[in-house]
């Protein structure tokens, strides 16, 4: 409810503002779902994408505990074996002693074998741990106690040892001791130790691994590094100086009491490593292989958010591009909506749009009707003041509708002068109230700018709608309506016609006149009858006047039938010169066969009359049957003089110029002015039948008619009174001195035959 209150308000502020159309409905490109699906596959790309990375790096980090599991055990067996190795030869060495017990030889043995091998020092202690050392140089250190190094008591029991880590007495460098037993006589005589650097341990697992960012150690029982590749490692405990998953250190601990290998995680410097530790086979050593996580996933990584940023650009780029191409088209939708649906002078709607805008209405709700409006005469506006005057009228005309429009309405600028309203209700009264005020509020404009006071007049068709199916006939309506402004065209003032029966029945009647008329103009079904006129002193045939008859299978149609259909749609132009030209040619047989000539007087229709050439056309039509102007009798109506004196002035004066007749037709029947007798210049009055009709006021009647035989009399011209239907009529017009009686007292209008044979 409160949507369609505030859709309401909408429409009121529109209108309110001068904008009385509404949008043309369009399909809209929806930007925000075409952004919103870019960003959705973009998303969705990204997520499958993570995932691969995740299952890659899993396999990877897979992959990684395998070569460092690999690694690690191929270093345990490297140093292991080496510390076997150390101890083998020492032993190899022992033995070669024990058959060379005395002192000094075992001193040149020693010197010897350590020149042979790469140990550090050699020494020798005998079982009251005296002794000496041999260096890598072949120098002599005498006076050595051992007593106080636990692997040499270890060594003298029997065992052969590796010492643990020592601070080197004689040198910077830490050092790592071998001993084993010697023997002689089956006893244990003394023990032989050698010694190497921890850096020669250190040398031995320096493979670079993971680009450098992994690392190989080895420490002790209780933690401390002391060998490894990593400058940085030694010298610290292992286990302290990392952070472990809680309890994680304690297994780590129990495990390594135990001699276990262990995978394991820890953290450093806030970055997260996994390490392999393997047991070495002496003191409880162990081996740590260990990379970081975070290298592991390094590659990864980048590649994912090179991805992220590949996505990211793309959709801007498509955003970008989406936006662009959504202005581009409706930027030219709206072009294209202009020129389809409305109107370029008016801005109004055109056909199209109303046709749209319209459906749409009649669709929610029936109660309407069409109203159609035309300016009379705008022809003649735009002739006389321009069509910028004219365009102008229109844009106002358009103005009124769009203030006098209210919600739910529409309206439109048909073609030309015609605008179109859709009203919003079915009520006669109403509608009339509406229309009338529409057409007030036109009539109040100034054309030109208000300088000349021209006065604007409009016609208007009503119809309301009636349902002939399911939808709304729109076409029918419009139909309608323009046959009821048609019924009100030509009439003086604001007027307004509603469609009813009756007016769809005439409609349907000109249709059918419409229809037949080409036809039966070729069939030349249209025929000359002649009206004898007399001449009231001879009582004589004087002249005639030619009327045509549509003379078809279907019988005789008289032309108050057919004329005014003729003279809506402009066809009686080609009648009244066909017309010319059978009397032209009934005159000039006349002439070749040598019998008396007839004038004969041909009506003349205002559209035939005010042709631009029409003076030439008549006296081309003349001149080619050779006739003689003066027995060609053009008759105009007295309306026709009425309407536009100058220009009936100056072809009447040309056509008396060239000789032929002009008469007025009528006379009596409308407005009658008798300047229109001082102005122009004719040669016959024909008074309308009306003057002997009338019987109410009898008296004065037929006073007016006789000053106006008395009158043109005076002016020299000829008077023919029509309707003369009793000798009453012939003897009150020989009295008032009027000079040709025509009517049915004589004869109805016949066939040039019957003419014939009544006048020759
Ligand atoms: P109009 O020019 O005034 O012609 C006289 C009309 O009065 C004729 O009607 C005629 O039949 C009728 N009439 C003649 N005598 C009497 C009479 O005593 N009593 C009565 N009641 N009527 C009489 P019609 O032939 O039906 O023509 C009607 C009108 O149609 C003519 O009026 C004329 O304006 C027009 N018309 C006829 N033929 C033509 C034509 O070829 N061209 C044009 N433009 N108009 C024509
Ligand atoms: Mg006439
Ligand atoms: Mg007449």
């Amino acid at each position: 409810m409160r949507k369609e209150k505030r859709a309401e308000e909408r429409e009121m502020q529109r209108l309110s503002q001068g904008e009385y159309f509404r949008e043309m409905p369009e399909t809209k490109i929806n930007i925000r779902k075409a952004i919103l699906t870019v960003i959705t596959a973009a998303v969705l790309l990204s997520a499958t994408f993570l995932y691969i990375i995740q299952l890659l790096s899993q396999t990877n980090r897979r992959e990684t505990e395998v070569y460092m599991d690999e690694l690690s055990e191929q270093y345990v067996s490297i140093v292991d074996r080496q510390m076997e190795g150390e101890l083998h030869i020492l032993s190899g060495i022992g033995a070669f002693i024990d058959s060379h017990i005395s002192e000094e030889d075992i001193y040149e043995v020693l010197k010897t074998e350590n020149q042979k091998n790469d140990f550090l020092r050699i020494g020798y202690a005998d079982r009251n741990y005296q002794g000496f050392y041999i260096n890598e140089n072949g120098q002599l250190i005498e006076n050595v106690d051992f007593s106080a190094y636990d692997f040499v008591r270890s060594a003298m029991e029997g065992k052969q040892t590796v010492s643990q880590v020592y601070e080197d007495v004689y040198g910077p460098k830490n050092i790592i001791c071998f001993a084993v037993p010697v023997y002689g006589g089956g006893e244990i005589s003394g023990v032989l130790t050698a010694s190497n650097t921890v850096d020669f341990f250190s040398e031995l697992i320096n493979r670079p691994i993971f680009q450098g960012k992994g690392g190989t150690i080895m420490i002790s029982p209780d933690g401390m590094v002391f060998a490894g590749n990593q400058e940085e490692e030694k010298q610290n405990n292992f286990l302290e100086n990392n952070q472990f998953p809680d309890g994680e250190k304690e297994k780590i601990q129990a495990g390594m009491a135990q001699g276990e290998d262990m995978d394991i995680s820890f953290q450093r410097n806030g970055k997260s490593y996994i390490a392999a530790m393997r047991s070495l086979a002496y003191n409880g050593w162990y081996l740590v292989c260990m990379v970081p996580v975070e290298k592991v996933n390094d590659e990864f990584r980048a590649a994912f958010f090179l991805f992220l940023a590949a996505a990211l650009v793309l959709v801007i780029l498509f955003s970008v591009l989406i936006c662009y191409i959504h202005h581009i088209t409706h930027k030219s939708r709206k072009m294209l909506n202009r020129v389809a649906y409305y109107d370029s002078l008016t801005g109004s709607y055109n056909r199209n749009g109303f046709d749209v805008a319209a459906k749409e209405l009649l669709l929610k709700n029936q109660d309407y009707a069409l109203a159609l409006f035309d300016v009379h005469n705008f022809k003649f506006i735009n002739y006389s003041f321009g069509k910028e005057a004219g365009n102008a009228l229109l844009k106002y005309i358009s103005k009124v509708m769009g203030e006098m429009l209210r919600a739910d309405e529409v309206f439109y600028h048909r073609h030309a002068d015609c605008f179109g309203m859709l009203i919003h209700t079915r009520d006669k009264e109403i509608l009339e109230a509406r229309a009338k005020g529409i057409m007030k509020k036109i009539s109040e404009y100034q054309v030109g700018g208000g300088d000349e006071n021209y006065p604007i007049y409009c016609y208007c068709g009503i119809t309301v709608l009636q349902m002939f199916s399911e939808t709304p006939d729109l076409d029918r309506m419009v139909d309608r309506a323009n046959m009821a402004k048609s019924t009100v065209k030509g009439f003086q003032g604001n007027q307004l016609a509603f469609y009813d029966e009756k007016i769809y029945w005439e409609a349907e009647r000109r249709n059918r006149i419409e229809q037949k008329m080409e036809a039966a103009f070729a069939n030349r079904e249209f025929q000359v009858y002649i009206q004898p006129k007399y001449d009231l002193k001879s009582e004589k045939v004087c002249a005639g006047e030619a009327l045509v008859r549509w003379i078809s299978k279907e019988g005789v149609m008289s032309p108050a039938e057919f004329i005014p259909v003729f003279e809506q749609n402009g066809f009686i132009v080609r009648l009244d010169m066909y017309m010319l030209e059978e009397v032209c040619r009934l005159q000039k047989k006349w002439q070749e066969s040598g019998h008396k000539i007839y004038p004969i007087s041909l009506n003349q229709s205002r559209l035939a009359f005010y042709q631009k050439n029409y003076v030439e056309l008549v006296m081309n039509i003349i001149n080619r049957f050779g006739v003689r102007p003066e027995n060609i009798i053009l008759e105009i109506t007295e309306s026709m003089a009425a309407d536009d004196s100058k220009v009936v002035e100056s072809v009447t004066n040309r056509l008396r110029e060239a000789g032929v007749g002009v008469s007025m037709d009528d006379f009596g029947s409308g407005y009658s002015s008798l300047n229109l007798l001082r102005d122009l210049s004719i040669d016959e009055l024909k008074l309308d039948r009306g003057f002997l009709m009338q019987t109410e006021h009898e008296k004065r009647n037929l006073d007016i008619m006789s000053s106006i035989l008395q009158m043109a009399a005076k002016l020299n011209i000829r008077t023919v009174c029509e309707g003369v239907e009793t000798p009453e009529h012939v003897n009150i017009l020989k009295e008032m001195g009027c000079d040709v009686a025509q009517g049915f007292y004589y004869s109805a209008p016949i066939p040039a035959v019957e003419f014939e044979a009544i006048a020759f």
